[in-house]
């Protein structure tokens, strides 16, 4: 099952949540700065073991004070215009998300922002339609996909996609 929730994804009740990150891995703002300051520092100090993470890829942590059990980190491109790889980047963000909750094997619900859609400058109407797209591949691995809108337009954005793509 995918179901659109508007709101602020370190509030979710899930068993991961992704987090959009950079390639440090060491905190930032909007939803990683949110999720940092959510979990408390503990996660921070298990980011640095990490050694970073290149953009398209995901590692895991614990969610520390979060609701949720798991942090996965993914690294999302910054928008350049489209012709440097970036859908073919966003893509794999969405895939090695997935594939690491699968190999970590207790994880059943997963939500995600949208990854680059902030200040990495992603359009959202093309960034929606790669996250839907690789969501319904993973649907039936999991009991529950959470897309994680910030702004009601976002989630709009997300029920429109979902109905055409089934
Ligand atoms: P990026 O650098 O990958 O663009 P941002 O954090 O700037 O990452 O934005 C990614 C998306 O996360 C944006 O759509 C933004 O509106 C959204 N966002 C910001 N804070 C939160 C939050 N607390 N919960 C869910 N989504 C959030």
């Amino acid at each position: 099952m995918i179901e659109v929730v508007q709101g602020d994804i370190t509030s979710l009740q899930v068993d991961a949540i992704v987090n959009a990150a950079n390639n440090s891995l060491l905190g930032g703002g909007g939803v990683d700065g949110a999720i940092h300051h959510a979990a408390g520092p503990e996660l921070l100090e298990a980011c640095r073991l990490l050694n970073g993470c290149d953009t398209g890829d995901a590692k895991i942590t614990l969610g520390f004070n979060l609701p949720a059990r798991y942090v996965i980190h993914t690294v999302g491109p910054i928008w350049h215009g489209g012709e440097q790889g970036e859908p073919a980047l966003l893509e794999s963000c969405y895939r090695r998300s997935f594939d690491v909750a699968l190999e970590q094997g207790d994880i059943r619900s997963i939500a995600v922002p949208g990854i680059s859609t902030g200040v990495y400058g992603y359009p959202g109407d093309q960034a929606v339609a790669i996250a839907v797209r690789v969501m319904r591949i993973y649907e039936p691995k999991f009991e529950r996909i959470v897309a994680c809108a910030f702004s009601q337009e976002d989630a709009a954005r997300y029920r429109q996609v979902l109905e055409k793509i089934l």
